[in-house]
């Protein structure tokens, strides 16, 4: 039932001027525009089976997925990690010349907020680790922003398993670094867009001018997380 899947390659996060963005999803050669996805006869597949978490108070429990909201798909099933993967080992490669300290801040902190969603969930094991030695990453993060196309301010690729971003002085500040990479992250995960403006997938920018401590992720975000990860037949990474 779990196929890997080598041809995956999303594409996104291309936050362009005005904030419009722009998401792909190509699988054999062939490209699939985000949002042209039929939502009705997968979601009603999809929710008849819930995985049995560790946590007690998740068994048997149906999960609806949130309206409005995309995830990965192949073959009308999800795509996502098996729980075992977890966690993913993160690596921040600053760009050079720059002290990673401060970079390697930013990714504990967006993955110290999705592990928390990810014991909220009951999971049972964080989603995220960040780690120091490259070698060992199952997701890499880079500062230098040559994965970042011209205008966008954070992309991720799937099939590379990079998240592209552009050096901390270019981002307007603090708490738009820590979103972008809570975005980028999910992304990651098998999420797609949301088209709700709280959520933190949402497809269009959000204002950008809070501090780092005033990005959330929304409930929805948690319902969708919940939802694919309960989701028993699913393709993975
Ligand atoms: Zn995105």
């Amino acid at each position: 039932m779990k196929i890997l899947i080598s041809t995956l390659i999303l594409s996104c996060c291309f936050f362009v001027p005005l904030y419009t963005q722009e998401v792909e999803y190509k699988q054999s050669g062939a490209s699939t525009v985000l949002g042209q996805e039929s939502h009705g006869a997968l979601d009603d597949i999809s929710n008849l089976f819930f995985l049995i978490s560790r946590s007690s108070n998740w068994y048997d429990v149906v999960r609806p997925k949130p309206d409005r909201y995309e995830y990965v798909q192949k073959d009308s099933l999800p795509v996502r990690w098996d729980i075992t993967c977890f966690p993913l080992k993160v690596y921040s490669k600053p760009r050079v010349g720059n002290k990673s300290k401060a970079y390697l801040h930013f990714i504990c902190q967006a993955t110290s907020i999705w592990n928390e969603v990810a014991q909220d969930i009951g999971l049972g094991v964080d989603f995220f680790q960040p780690v120091h030695d490259s070698l060992e990453a199952d997701i890499r993060v880079d500062w230098s922003g040559r994965y970042v196309p011209f205008g966008a301010v954070g992309i991720a690729k799937l099939r590379l398993r990079i998240i592209g971003m552009l050096p901390k002085k270019q981002y307007k500040n603090k708490g738009e670094i820590i979103e972008m990479l809570l975005h980028e992250l999910c992304h990651l995960l098998g999420v797609k867009h949301s088209k709700v403006a709280n959520d933190i997938m949402f497809e269009l920018a959000h204002s950008h001018d809070h501090e780092p401590s005033d990005v959330k992720v929304s409930t929805r975000d948690r319902q969708m997380l919940a939802w694919l990860y309960a989701a028993k037949v699913y393709h993975s990474f």
